[in-house]
């Protein structure tokens, strides 16, 4: 076995399996050592996608072994919760009928998504990665990462001293004992373990969501559409109880993954245990009660150890997420409660991010301008994780009305730097099938054809306008920027971060990246230029060679962009 990697990744959950997989794919010359625990496959919770996590996929080269894997099609989610006991829910497609009523055609994989048997779904993905060149071990637990001096106890308090431990390798135990290998980059992806976060002492919990989750399998467990829907086409169904909440989800067409998810307090003082807990909650749920009336429980995966399953549910972050020649991604960075079922989608998304800026940290020029890319890293993930985070624990505030879930969907997203045009619900529906922030789209579509993700970022992101009515407004007018900065700005693209140039509204903050081009298209901004000039500029530069880049945007674009972050005149 070799002793010197480029990256060593701990853990081989969908975290792992896209950093290694995407890493690869970018930059295939690096040499890859991946490190599990376990024997696949093995049981885990966690089994309803969302439809965010498909373009990743697609990006990995896993997409149609996924679609083909015998997984139930997901459509979206019931939700028995609020003030009504009436179900109530959405669904993905929602999320492009707006383009479609456009006659825009968009990849059906926007809006695809499975309810997964973990054992099977995690082992089909740690496969592909071995499948692209990725030396990947398993029965290979990590026990300590090491440094190139000893790490303080504490990671705040290397304030005072003079640089950062380096990590460069790690220590594992395999059938053979104890191993070393070494490498420049290791990235944390071990799931709730941790490994990092634990001994460098960096988790933050949330004390408003210590949960606890107990969950079963039941065989012949009734489907009722209104809840379900079908099995072609599956929902999630997510029921409120006085102690908690249940989930619902089919996961074969004779098999319903039933949890119940409740505060940690409740299960403090139970004569009988958690399993009887477990057991009662589901019988005085009248939603439930009926339809497990014929079933049994069973397991789900030959390792599962126990019928009732308990696990910690307690949402947490990391204060820190990369350091030298370390990073964490998925459960090991941050958890927030399953209620959105966000957690897989978050660490594919986030695992494509840390992917592209591990390619872009080994051809970086200088140490400076990897940590600017890792600083990025870690801006992007606190976004992802805060909106999902606020929108949960706004679920356990209270039991709202039905409109008020869609009115915090929409403050959540306005205060990520969306300006919408959408109404509430278009909102809810959004930040639910996984798309959170627009300041990421960009980056979330960045590596598929241009006009497509052109067109789905315009459609999710953008205001739904009549083009020539638009024209009309700006014809004429001159061009003048207010309250406006610009700043070195990143983004993500095509297997790499890349350098762009950001216009911040000094006031606001709120800002919009430019396409790499674009800079000229904003020097015509000093009030002598109308909107003919701008677009007269526009075509002139499109018609230069094609660079490996986002396309200009169309004057008019832009300008209506600009006015979204108040920064015309
Ligand atoms: C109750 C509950 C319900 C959930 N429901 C959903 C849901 O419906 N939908 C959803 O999307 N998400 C859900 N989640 C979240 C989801 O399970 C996680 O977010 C997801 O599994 C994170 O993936 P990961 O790759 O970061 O970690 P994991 O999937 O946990 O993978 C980590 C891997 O690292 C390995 N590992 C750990 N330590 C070591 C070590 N020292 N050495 C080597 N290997 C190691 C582990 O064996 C594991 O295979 C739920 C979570 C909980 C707690």
């Amino acid at each position: 076995m070799t002793r010197h990697y480029d990256v060593v990744i701990i853990g081989g959950g969908p975290a792992g399996s896209t950093v290694a997989a995407l890493t690869r794919r970018y930059a295939p010359q690096l040499r890859l050592l991946l490190l599990e625990k376990e024997a696949f496959p093995r049981h885990h919770v966690g089994e309803s996608l969302l439809a965010g996590a498909s373009p990743v996929l697609e990006e990995m080269g896993a997409y149609e072994k996924v679609a083909n894997a015998g997984f139930l099609e997901k459509l979206g989610a019931t939700f028995i919760w609020g003030q009504s006991r009436e179900p109530w829910g959405f669904e993905f497609d929602e999320l492009i009928s707006q383009l479609v009523a456009q006659g825009k055609r968009l990849p059906r994989l926007y809006t695809r998504a499975w309810q997964v048997r973990r054992a099977e779904y995690d082992e089909l993905l740690l496969r592909h990665a071995a499948s692209l060149g990725v030396e990947v071990r398993q029965r290979a637990r990590v026990t300590r990462v090491l440094w190139d001096r000893e790490p303080p106890a504490s990671l705040s308090a290397e304030g005072q001293e003079r640089r950062e431990p380096r990590a460069i390798g790690v220590e594992f135990v395999d059938e053979r004992g104890l191993q070393t290998v070494y490498c420049d980059w290791v990235l944390d992806c071990s799931g709730q373990q941790a490994l990092l976060g634990h001994a460098l002492k960096l988790r933050e919990y949330d004390v408003q969501m210590n949960n606890y989750a107990l969950f079963a399998y039941w065989q012949g467990a009734k489907w009722l559409y209104e809840y379900t829907g079908y099995p072609e086409l599956t929902r999630i169904c997510i029921i409120t109880t006085p102690r908690g909440w249940i989930w619902y989800i089919p996961l074969k067409r004779d098999v319903m993954s039933v949890g119940f998810v409740t505060h940690r307090q409740t299960l403090k003082h139970l004569p009988e245990g958690p399993e009887q807990l477990y057991l009662e909650e589901l019988q005085a749920c009248d939603e439930v009660r009926d339809l497990l009336k014929e079933a049994r429980l069973t397991r789900i995966a030959a390792d599962q150890r126990r019928m009732v399953c308990a696990i910690q549910d307690w949402s947490y972050r990391s204060r820190q997420l990369s350091g030298s020649g370390w990073a964490m991604v998925g459960d090991a960075a941050g958890f927030v409660d399953p209620i959105l079922s966000s957690g897989v989608m978050l660490a594919h998304e986030l695992g494509q991010k840390a992917a592209y800026t591990l390619v872009s940290s080994f051809a970086a020029g200088s140490d400076e301008e990897v940590r600017r890319y890792w600083e990025f890293y870690a801006q992007t993930y606190r976004t992802y994780l805060q909106a999902y985070r606020d929108m949960a624990a706004f679920w356990y505030s209270n039991n709202f009305s039905l409109e008020s879930w869609f009115w915090q969907a929409r403050r959540i997203l306005a205060r990520s730097g969306s300006e919408l045009n959408l109404s509430d619900r278009q909102a809810f529906t959004r930040l639910a099938s996984g798309y959170a922030t627009r300041a990421e789209s960009l980056s979330l579509f960045g590596s598929y054809p241009l006009h497509e993700a052109q067109q789905l970022v315009n459609g999710l992101f953008g205001t739904p306008y009549c083009r020539d009515e638009l024209a009309a407004q700006y014809a004429g007018r001159p061009l003048r920027l207010k309250e406006a900065e610009l700043c070195d700005g990143l983004y993500y693209y095509q297997g790499a971060v890349r350098q762009t140039r950001r216009v911040i509204n000094r006031r606001t903050g709120r800002y919009l990246d430019l396409h790499p081009g674009e800079e000229v298209l904003l020097s015509l901004f000093d009030g002598g230029h109308t909107l003919t000039h701008l677009e007269e500029t526009e075509q002139a530069l499109q018609a230069l060679p094609e660079m490996e880049r986002l396309p200009l945007r169309s004057g008019l674009d832009l300008l209506v962009q600009l006015e979204m972050i108040g920064v015309l005149a």
